[in-house]
């Protein structure tokens, strides 16, 4: 372009020159007259090229390139390449933002953009969900305005956003949020909200834990203390009393530990760094183990019956197995009355085989079924703790059964006994080949 005003500078002198050859031979009037005619020719080719700048850009300098000749052809193409060039890096930006705004929707998290006078720029679906927002029509509005919390305005009013609030989502009643305000650019804010409702119900459950074996441990601990206040308190205890006490004290301890001994299972079941090791379990020993265990539990009080209708075996951790299996016949024998018979079986059901013990106990009403393997769930508190359970026994029964990929059923009816069954998948079975 730095060429461009020496050629009209060098045709500006050739038609002064002309000009002056053609006053010198035919008089100054003539070339007066040539030269405003060259340029009314001029300011004519000028105004077109104008004309076409003008109809090019109001059409927003897009389409065919306008015709024109000399200079302005040289202008157009400029132009044009100017154009092209803000269309390629317009395209990139948009591009960037379209990614942006896909990245944006992606975050599991809720966003909403916040301009500096507390309106919404934009807010992602997420975030729609959370707090009921309508992603299109709510844009633009104050979210003052719109989220009405108290906790939650108190939260904006006290301009400090370095914790983040705990609330209730506005929209769904049973969900927790944690929402924090971040600041960014000039002015702008960022209103970021996390879904937080399993994390507050493992933490829940982590309390409730805590406080029940805090219970549990609590009752015997005030029995053996009390006892040993009065050993103190009295000079001469006679020996039968003493002997009483004591006993009374080894039960009290015993309960404890085998709390322990079940808290301690569940732990080791629950690390991640204790791996299932497994191998073939023999179902026919287990089954008769576990046979003998509820003769020895009941003391002759229950009849009890073993049926095997298969030989197929499975592969699992036996220790785990037995453990878990042997808690379901400890509970048949202590929920089930003397004289009302147990009956343990292995066989196939439904495309699984299943370990199952039914009883002829008093069952369980439906409403508590679902509830049974919750650690410390009892349906009868009372009777549970005079025949030594610990409330941990199911709970330790479906964790193991988990880890095997098992599923526990429960069936049972109130009055005519209860059926419960630990159901293997048909990939852990070692099928026996017949004969
Ligand atoms: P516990 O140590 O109290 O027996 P479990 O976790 O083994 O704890 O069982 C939870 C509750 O389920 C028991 O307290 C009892 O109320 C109920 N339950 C378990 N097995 C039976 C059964 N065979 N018959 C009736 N109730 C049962």
């Amino acid at each position: 372009m730095q060429d461009f005003w020496w050629p009209h500078f060098f045709l500006a002198l050739i038609i002064a020159a002309v000009a002056v050859v053609i006053g010198l031979f035919f008089g100054w009037t003539v070339a007066l007259l040539g030269i405003i005619l060259v340029l009314l020719y001029y300011i004519y080719r000028n105004l077109r090229g104008m004309a076409a700048l003008a109809v090019w850009l109001a059409a927003g300098g897009i389409g065919d390139l306008p015709e024109a000749q000399g200079t302005w052809d040289e202008i157009f193409y400029g132009l044009d390449r100017m154009a092209r060039r803000n269309k390629r890096s317009a395209g990139r930006l948009v591009s960037a933002l379209d990614r942006f705004e896909h990245a944006a929707q992606a975050i599991p998290d809720g966003v909403i953009m916040l301009n500096e006078q507390g309106q919404i720029d934009w807010l992602n679906s997420v975030a729609s969900v959370h707090f009921g927002l309508d992603e299109r029509a709510d844009c633009g509005q104050f979210i003052a305005y719109l989220i009405r919390q108290s906790v939650f305005r108190d939260y904006l009013e006290g301009h400090d956003f370095r914790e983040p609030l705990m609330m209730k989502s506005p929209s769904q009643r049973d969900v927790t949020l944690s929402v924090q305000m971040v600041r960014f650019g000039a002015q702008q804010k960022m209103l970021i909200s996390r879904d937080i409702t399993q994390i507050e119900k493992v933490e829940a459950m982590r309390r409730d834990f805590v406080a029940n074996v805090s219970h549990e441990l609590r009752t015997p601990l005030t029995v053996v203390g009390g006892f040993l206040e009065n050993f103190i308190d009295m000079d001469a205890l006679p020996r039968e009393d003493f002997l009483r006490y004591c006993g009374l004290m080894v039960q009290q301890t015993d309960r404890m530990r085998r709390l322990v001994e079940d808290l301690l299972v569940l732990s080791r079941l629950e690390s991640t760094q204790n791996r299932l090791i497994e191998s073939r379990v023999d179902m026919a020993d287990l089954m008769q183990s576990l046979y003998q265990d509820a003769l020895s539990l009941s003391a002759g009080r229950h009849p009890i019956e073993m049926v095997s209708e298969s030989e197929d075996q499975i592969i699992g951790n036996v220790d785990e197995l037995a453990s878990a299996l042997g808690n379901l016949v400890s509970n048949a024998v202590r929920y089930t009355p003397s004289g009302k018979s147990i009956r343990l079986h292995w066989g196939w059901r439904e495309g699984m085989l299943c370990f199952g013990v039914k009883d002829e106990g008093e069952g369980i009403a439906p409403h508590h079924i679902p509830r049974l393997t919750e650690r410390f769930y009892r349906v009868d508190r009372g009777r549970s703790r005079e025949t030594g359970g610990t409330g941990l026994g199911l709970a330790i029964v479906k964790h193991v059964l988990t880890r095997h990929h098992a599923k526990l059923l429960i069936e049972s009816e109130i009055g005519r006994g209860s059926c419960f069954s630990a159901c293997f998948t048909a990939d852990r079975v070692v099928k026996q080949k017949p004969g």
